[in-house]
Parts: structure tokens; sequence; C-alpha cells
């Protein structure tokens, strides 16, 4: 008789939607779908949500689930599944969420920070898998990162390494939504892409970003800014060069602090492809000469696993825990 397979479960839990899925241990999908994450103050009216989506997409998997391994937008305690704070979900602040989730659903769940999964999906899975050691940087509305060192992702007593989007770049630099001023985030993350664009557009060149956003510069986006340099526009490329720079100096202090053998990039922002990759690895060149040689900037890769790394990271917790039996 065959053995039946197992499936880990993950949830990859944002502040508007959650996404539920089933992989196999070879980290293949077999299931996922989204659903809306409830309005609400009340932690149990969310982890009752999760609990009665999960067995909705487990009733349609084959396989015997082993776990289920969710990524929560802020802070936590992993080893007691502890929410300590969520700022897109102020619900869940404080809630014992992996014991209270266990209950209703009958098997162990894990959790652990978002960009902790990302990170671990990436290195199992994604860009990192063929390396021990790497730094992934998550660029979007913010920059958000990750490391592994050693085949592990590593997050520090205080669950601060990998924070590297308020690491300071710019003491002079904009204000950053932690207080601090220059922060790498508020360098190089959405908020400042946009007002950077939008202040070379008011000194009134010529750009088609105007056309993009049909006159309304409250419209301006980074997806316009990233399609706009990749037509060639000047004012576009302009502001890419800049962010790469940013970007750059960003990645050259997170590579002596970690050592990465790669450095892996994803979130939204990253989609922009080379017209953004080319000013980051030329800043890197520049800029990482150490004595012990300087990185590589080929080793500067695209994030492999998309907006799904979070789910599938979610549910890798649980298939580490199963290897540490
Ligand atoms: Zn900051």
């Amino acid at each position: 008789m065959l053995e039946e397979r197992e499936i880990a479960l993950g949830i990859d839990l944002g502040g508007t939607t959650f996404v539920v899925g089933a992989l196999d241990w070879e980290g293949r999908e077999l299931a996922s779908a989204s659903f809306d994450t409830p309005h609400t103050k009340d932690s149990s009216v969310i982890l009752e949500e999760l609990a009665t989506r999960v067995q909705e997409v487990a009733v349609g998997v084959e396989g015997r689930p082993v776990g289920l391994g969710v990524g929560i937008p802020g802070v936590v305690e992993p080893e007691r599944g502890h929410v300590v704070r969520c700022p897109n979900l102020p619900a869940l602040d404080d809630t014992e969420a992996a014991p209270e989730l266990s209950t209703r659903l009958g098997m162990p769940v894990f959790i652990n920070n978002d960009a902790y999964c990302a990170t671990l999906a990436e290195l199992r899975w994604g860009a990192g898998r063929d390396v021990e050691n790497l730094l992934m940087l998550t660029l979007g509305t913010g920059i958000g990162g990750g490391v592994a060192m050693g085949n592990r992702v590593i997050r520090g007593p205080r669950q601060l390494i990998g924070e590297i989007g308020h690491s300071i770049v710019n003491p002079e630099g904009a204000l950053c939504g932690c207080g601090n001023h220059g922060c790498f985030e508020a360098q190089a993350g959405r908020g400042a892409i946009i007002d950077m664009t939008i202040r070379k557009i008011q000194t009134g060149r010529e750009t088609l970003l105007l056309s993009l956003c049909e006159g309304d510069l409250s419209r301006i986006d980074p997806r316009f800014v990233a399609l706009a340099a990749q037509q060639g526009d000047d004012l576009a490329v302009e502001v890419m060069n800049e962010v790469g720079h940013w970007i750059g100096v960003g990645i050259c202090t997170g590579i002596v602090y970690t050592d990465p053998d790669l450095v892996v990039l994803g979130g939204g922002i990253a989609a922009a492809g080379e017209v953004l990759l080319g000013p980051i690895r030329r800043t890197v060149a520049a800029r990482s000469l150490i004595s012990q040689g300087k990185f590589d900037p080929r080793q500067i890769v695209p994030a492999q696993l998309g907006n799904k790394a979070g789910l599938h990271g979610a549910a890798q917790l649980v298939w580490e825990r199963v290897a540490e039996g």
C-alpha cells in the first residue's frame, strides 16, 4: 500500500487579503486561494476565519496535513507562537496566534515574520537554493529584508537582523516612518520614488510620465517610472539611477554585515528589471572595495518566487520543524 502523502499548509497574512496554500515536501504548490482579511478589532474573528479557510483549502488536496505555518506582517515571538505587534492588523497585537490556531485546527501551527518567510522560501526553493548565505531585500512600500547564514534564516534575539530598511544611508536625508532621517527605506522606498519623480516633473521637463499618468501627478507610481525608463525616458532613467544608487549603497552596508553568497531582490519595485538592477550593480561594483576583494555585482539577482515567496515560506516553516524532528 502506498503511504499517504504529507502536505504542509501555509498562510501569507496581509492587512487586506490573505493567501492560503498547500505545498508538498519539494515545495510544489498543490492548491492556493486568496481571501479578504476580516475588518475587526476582535482577534478571535480573524483566527476563526483563518482556520475555516485553511480547512476549506486542505479538504480539496489529497494528503495528510502535518502542520500550518503563518507569515505575520509584524513582530512575533516564534517559539511561543506569540504575535507581539502587527501594525497593519492591530487586532492581532499581543495574541497567542499559533496556540489558538492549533487548538482550532488540531495540528501544530508555527508563525514567523513575513520577511523571514520570504527569505526562507527563496533560500530553499528560489534564487538562493544553491547557496547557504544570502541577503534578501524586499523593495516595496517599505524595504524589508532577511538574512540567511549557514543555510538558516536568522533574526537575532530581538528579531532585528534583516531590518535593513532602517539602516541609515543618508543621515541628512528624508524623515522615515520610524523617526530616523535618511533610512534606506526613506531614500528608496515607494514614497521616495514618487516624491523624487514629482519634483523632477515640476521643473517643467518633458517626460513620458505625464501621458502615463494622464497629467495627474497624484497617479505617479513606481511602475510608471519603470515603464518609462524601459522606453528610454530621460527623467525616468534619472530617477531609476538615483534610486538604484541608494539601493546599492544600502546593499554595500548589508554585504559587510552579512557576507552573503547572493543578494536577492524581491518586491514590486524589483520588478523594474534592468533599468534598476543596472545602477544597483554599478554602485555596488564601485563601492564594495574592501581588502578581501569586492563583491561580484553579478551575484545581485532578482527573486524567483515573486509574490508567492511569503506563502511558500510560511508552509516551509512546517517542513523545517519536521526536519528538526
Ligand atoms: Zn527608518
